[in-house]
């Protein structure tokens, strides 16, 4: 049984499973173990999307790399190339799953079912005989290059078919289990630097985990009461810093949620983290710049002088928001334009360009959230996904400092980073 490898894949997530499917195809001899802490395999999976899994994304309009994936761009160029949405769409479409794409870009089963692209991984799992262990939190990963642990330490291991090849390192669980493997794919998605620190060898280097893909808690009383207004257009940034989002902007009972948030919450991830989530924040509800306000004003007046500035207001703008941002230029819906003045016209300009608020908190996106952080791009080969001072230990997924804007963009990742793996195993 000399040269079987024996690999343990650490998380049955996305990157975990797919990882382990397309290892056994392409070793079918090597015996491939995935341990998963949780109950059930892909328990994520099942629910991303809202249960609908948007699974990818066209990249069509998306812009650059460096836009969707704030960490990991570089990478994730290669990567595309190596293994895109297009292929990925080929390897699932050939298990019989048919597709969605939206104008977004965001790609989702024809299905519209989480469950479809679960299933799928778990038959080919069972058919590839991948073995799924459930229940099982990995603690420790110690190269060993003894070669394996005694046999009376063994725990319950799920196959013991790789022994008499060099078995490179121990795998200690929270039950007190252990198991041995030749090669180790920890692909444990977002966790914390603490537990990450304490699994990992300490040559492995960590960038901080910090939350990624939040909403805002503002406290303005009057914006809140706007809750359910979509701004179409807005542009977003933290003022004092180049940090800067634009699309659509939803008003909540807490503060901003919407495309545009997130993904300044993303870009900002690590910076507001810093400060505690409080930070002040510029809102330019027209999409307009500052010369493009002064002519929409100057427009309005000449259209009807006689009119009041609440009753025409900026497209894209509800009339309950202009009456708003009027108010918070410190005037009033019901004067006239001639009232207006230089100044007054001034600080309506401001307030419909750079509104200013303060952030003073964040809340979880229920849709979706992701960590920024994780195992540094710089400690791993980014060919194989190898790590540089821990040959046989691979990273796929979360688990890396990678992470995506929403939009498909970063299960993509998951997706590209175990096919990376699995072709450097095999
Ligand atoms: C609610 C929600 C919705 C989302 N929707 C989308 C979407 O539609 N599109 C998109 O692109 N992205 C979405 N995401 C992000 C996406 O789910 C993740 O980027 C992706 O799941 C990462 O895959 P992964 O395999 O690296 O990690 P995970 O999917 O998190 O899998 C890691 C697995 O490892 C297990 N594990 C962790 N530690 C250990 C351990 N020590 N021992 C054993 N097992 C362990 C975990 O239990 C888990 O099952 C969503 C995220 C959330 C939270």
């Amino acid at each position: 049984m000399a040269g079987i490898i024996k690999v343990a894949v650490i998380g049955a997530g996305a990157a975990g499973c797919f990882c382990a499917v397309e290892m056994k195809r392409r070793r079918p001899e090597a015996e491939v173990a995935v341990y998963e802490a949780g109950r059930r395999p892909m328990a994520k999976l099942a629910v991303t999307g809202g249960g609908r899994c948007n699974i990818t994304n066209t990249f069509e309009g998306a812009g650059s790399l460096a836009k969707v994936y704030p960490r990991g761009d570089k990478f994730m160029k290669r990567a595309l190339k190596r293994f895109g949405p297009a292929d990925l769409l080929h390897w699932f479409e050939a298990e019989g799953v048919r597709f969605v794409s939206q104008p977004d870009g965001c790609v989702f089963p024809k299905s519209q079912d989480a469950m479809q692209i679960v299933r799928t991984l778990e038959g080919l799992m069972r058919r590839l005989g991948v073995k799924v262990i459930c229940g099982r939190r990995c603690i420790r990963i110690v190269p060993s290059a003894a070669g394996g642990i005694p046999d009376d330490n063994r725990g319950d291991a799920p196959a013991t078919v790789g022994s008499g090849a060099a078995e490179r390192f121990v795998l200690e669980f929270s039950d007190g289990g252990r198991e041995t493997a030749d090669k180790v794919v920890l692909a444990a998605g977002g966790s914390s630097t603490a537990f990450l620190r304490g699994l990992l060898p300490e040559s492995v280097e960590i960038v901080p985990a910090v939350p990624s893909l939040f909403t805002f808690r503002i406290d303005d009383e009057g914006l809140r009461a706007l809750m359910g207004t979509v701004i179409d257009n807005a542009t977003m940034s933290i003022a004092g810093t180049a940090f800067r989002s634009e699309g659509a902007l939803l008003i909540t009972d807490w503060g901003v949620s919407g495309p545009a948030t997130l993904k300044l919450s993303s870009y900002a991830a690590r910076y507001l983290a810093e400060r505690d989530y409080s930070a002040p924040l510029l809102v330019n509800w027209t999409g307009m710049t500052d010369a493009g306000a002064r002519e929409w004003l100057g427009g309005a007046e000449s259209a009807g002088p006689r009119r009041q500035l609440g009753s025409a207001h900026p497209p894209g703008l509800t009339g309950r928001l202009w009456e708003h941002l009027i108010s918070r230029a410190g005037l009033r819906p019901e004067m006239r334009w001639p009232e207006l003045g230089p100044k007054g016209r001034n600080r309506l300009v401001a307030v419909m360009t750079a509104d200013q608020y303060r952030i003073a908190g964040r809340a979880a996106f229920k849709e979706e959230f992701v960590t920024c952080g994780g195992v540094s791009l710089s400690s791993v080969d980014l060919g194989t996904l190898e790590c540089r001072s821990v040959p046989g230990l691979h990273f796929a997924g979360e688990v890396l400092d990678i992470d995506a804007i929403t939009g498909g963009f970063n299960l993509q990742a998951a997706w590209s980073c175990a096919y990376l793996v699995a072709c450097a195993l095999a």
